[in-house]
């Protein structure tokens, strides 16, 4: 299949294109176009259209039927979907035929019930009583949509993010510009097919390819057409689209990077620990906004945890390979930045050797560090590679302290089998989702998002539909 854009219920594929590289063996798999301005010009135009159009027409009941249509036409078409996923990613085909693909389905499945089930998010509020020096008074709510919102995504967990913004986005009413990861716009361009297909109204949603900077994501989020930008993926990016989009003072729902701990206390089940800590700081390469990258040991078991954790990280098979060649020699360079600070590298540290096609894509080994001061660049950065740095504690007081000493704040993980411990360190850990011995367990009404650096606002349930809609108050004089 190839990557196309689709604007106002038409594919192209105008603008100067780049190539497609298989980050399982680094070879190309095709050419995507590059939105140029006219492009995405001709994509917020034609979203302005849709909501004068017919699909600002649409009723609530109508648009959950819509989001239920896609739902069941990504369902339809779900080898299709995990095919394009494991190409653009190369991650593996379980990974993306158990979360990624039936996330994307469920994204839709889920706003069209919130939709339908609560419309008064979509209608109205009502408070009859009395107004300040006015006597009686009707007040009620109107939520409206924001109008052309702009979705930007990131590349790791490609259709996921994309219909997680997309799904509420459409739901309450909006018309959407979205252009994903210029390294995965397969499972995008499948999606748009799938939309059409759905009987969308033309421009109610368009895609657009290319890349971020200078490019068809900064033409796209200085769009003064554009009403609303939801944005998800590295923090310093977020910094510079803020910057753009102020120009026009259009609000932006920001998921960003992390540096996620995890404490794990002497008290824990350290079956379940260790094998949370494999889930959290390995899972798709570490390649998850949500992955661990410290881990705080509260001291009576930090060696039989580090030992542990590294036996089960050497022992790793099957997993996939960092999303290209510049992202393997980023997370390289923080291999060799770890030794050059003085960290022991207890497992990986490396380049696997297969044998086989692999060692022509992207991989790096499983990593466990230990030894480097809080202060060290490792412990400090976001990496975003299957690499974790385990430090020891002492008291609880530390292991908080210790925590919260990041510019970051999106997700974190707590062991311990003492109840009252769970509940007195999970509110005190400065990130926005804290996991208590579990990680990246998900209901999609829960509010989603980060702290500092690791984000502006929340997505989820509800969550979603307060950003993509407004609250209008009309006010009528009894
Ligand atoms: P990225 O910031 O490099 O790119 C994300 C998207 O932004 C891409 O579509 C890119 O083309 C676009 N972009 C880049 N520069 C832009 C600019 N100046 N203007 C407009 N658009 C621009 O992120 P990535 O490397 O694709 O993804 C990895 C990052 O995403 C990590 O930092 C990770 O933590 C973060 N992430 C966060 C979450 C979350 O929910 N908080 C989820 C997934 C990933």
């Amino acid at each position: 299949m190839k990557a196309e854009h689709y604007v106002g219920g038409v594919f192209r594929s105008d603008g100067p294109a780049f190539p497609l590289v298989a980050p399982a063996d680094g070879t190309e798999m095709g050419a995507v176009p590059e939105a140029t301005r006219e492009v995405v010009d001709d994509a917020v135009t034609a979203a302005q259209a849709a909501l004068v159009g017919p699909w600002g027409a649409t009723g609530v009941e109508e648009r959950a039927a819509t989001l239920r249509r896609i739902a069941d036409g990504i369902q339809a078409r779900f080898e299709e979907f995990v095919d394009a996923e494991v190409a653009d990613t190369g991650k593996p085909r379980e990974l993306a035929s158990t979360v990624d693909i039936p996330r994307a389905i469920g994204n839709f499945r889920a706003y069209a019930e919130l939709l339908y089930g609560r419309p008064e998010r979509a209608y109205t509020t009502q408070i009859p009583g009395w107004s300040a020096g006015a006597g009686q008074a009707l007040n009620y709510t109107v939520r409206r949509p924001l109008g052309v919102v702009a979705v930007i995504s990131p590349w790791n967990l490609p259709l996921l993010l994309l219909t997680w913004k997309v799904a509420p986005a459409l739901a309450a009413g909006n018309a959407v510009v979205a252009k994903p990861s210029e390294e995965t716009p397969l499972t995008a361009t499948l999606l748009a097919q799938v939309i059409d297909q759905a009987g969308l109204p033309s421009g109610a949603f368009n895609l657009v390819h290319g890349h971020g900077a200078g490019a068809a994501g900064e033409f796209l989020t200085g769009h003064p057409g554009v009403d609303a930008i939801a944005f998800t993926g590295e923090s310093a990016t977020g910094a510079a689209i803020m910057r753009n989009a102020a120009d026009h003072v259009t609000p932006v729902s920001f998921e960003l990077g992390g540096k996620n701990p995890a404490l794990v206390f002497a008290d824990a089940d350290l079956d379940a620990a260790v094998d949370g800590t494999v889930r959290s700081s390995f899972t798709h390469s570490g390649q998850i906004c949500l992955c661990t990258e410290r881990v705080y040991v509260e001291r009576p078991v930090f060696e039989e945890f580090v030992a542990r954790l590294a036996e089960r990280a050497r022992a790793l098979d099957g997993y996939g390979p960092m999303i290209s060649a510049e992202h393997r020699d980023k997370v390289l360079s923080y291999y060799r930045l770890a030794r050059e600070e003085g960290a022991e590298v207890v497992a990986g540290g490396g380049v696997p050797s297969f044998g086989d096609a692999r060692d022509g894509g992207f991989y790096v080994e499983p990593t466990v560090l230990t030894g480097l001061p809080e202060t060290a660049r490792t412990v400090r950065e976001e990496i975003f590679g299957p690499v974790c740095h385990v430090a020891p504690f002492d008291t609880e007081d530390e292991a908080l302290r210790l925590a919260n000493d990041s510019p970051y704040g999106l997700a974190s993980t707590v062991w311990t089998r003492d109840l009252s411990r769970a509940h007195r360190v999970a509110p005190r850990v400065q990130t926005g989702i804290v996991w208590v011995n579990c990680w990246n367990l998900r209901d999609l009404r829960t509010p989603f998002g980060g702290v500092k650096a690791s984000g502006i606002g929340r997505e989820g349930g509800e969550y979603s539909l307060d950003f993509f809609s407004e609250p209008v108050n009309v006010c009528i004089q009894i």
